[in-house]
């Protein structure tokens, strides 16, 4: 079977990701900071392996990729994220924030993309999916909350240079808008819950083709505006 590696797998969107693809049968590589307090993660029947990654912290993400050195990972779900400061205005924006915001949705999903780069390169499906936000979408955007917006702005673009780098290693990486998901970051009224976007995304993932590389998709499928 497939193997996916995960971050931010112990809650929210990254914990159900972990659970859809085990309940496939997949071989999920599930990493979060903490997995000695990660009892949901743990929970999880199937060919589950919990492994500890920080993605703020280069040394983490190094020692995961020799770990895992020789695995081939089919889809490498770059998932972890902060939602930084809401509804923050550059009128009154707090720096510190916005750059460990920076770090946490931006440098770490690429770190993590780099450093894995040749085990995704090894697999069968060859896919980096990164989940980022419509709220980084620039011809989507209605204003505020610029700290978030704008990591994930960054990353669309980090992600769409990372697509040319490895387009001829045949690897497909994709953004998603995973929807206004019922998270503790999305709150208790998201209009979509975390087994819809899941599945939804993971449909999207099983019929990429190597055109789609370089792509921005909503989890339901439809094309977004970068
Ligand atoms: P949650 O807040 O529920 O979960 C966030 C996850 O990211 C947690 O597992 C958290 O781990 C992890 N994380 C945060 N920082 C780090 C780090 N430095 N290293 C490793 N893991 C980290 O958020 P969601 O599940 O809702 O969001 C998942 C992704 O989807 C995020 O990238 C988010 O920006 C994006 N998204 C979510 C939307 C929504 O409506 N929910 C809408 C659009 C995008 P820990 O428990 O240790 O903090």
């Amino acid at each position: 079977m497939p193997t996916v590696l995960i971050t931010g797998a112990n809650r929210g969107i990254g914990l159900e990701l972990a659970r859809q693809y085990a309940a496939d049968g997949w071989r999920v590589l599930a990493t979060c900071r903490d997995p000695d307090r990660a009892a949901d993660l743990a929970g999880i029947g199937g060919n589950v392996e919990t492994h500890r990654l920080d993605v703020d912290d280069a040394s983490s993400v190094d020692a995961l990729a020799v770990d895992l050195k020789g695995q081939s990972i089919d889809v490498l779900f770059n998932n972890a994220g902060v939602i930084g400061k809401r509804g923050a205005s550059i009128a009154d924006v707090d720096y510190d924030v916005w750059a460990r915001t920076m770090a946490t949705n931006l440098f770490g999903p690429v770190r993590v993309a780099w450093a894995l780069r040749d085990n995704v390169q090894a697999s069968t499906l060859k896919v980096m999916a990164f989940t980022g936000s419509k709220m980084g979408s620039i011809g989507q955007n209605t204003g505020g909350n610029v700290i978030y917006r704008s990591s994930k702005t960054a990353l669309n673009m980090a992600v769409s240079c990372l697509a040319q780098e490895l387009e001829s290693k045949g690897v497909t990486a994709v953004v998603f808008h995973p929807g206004h998901v019922r998270t503790d970051m999305g709150g208790p009224t998201a209009p979509v819950t975390a087994p819809e976007s899941v599945a939804g995304m993971r449909k999207v993932v099983a019929g990429l083709v190597p055109g789609d590389n370089g792509t921005f998709w909503n989890y339901d499928g439809a094309p977004l505006p970068w």
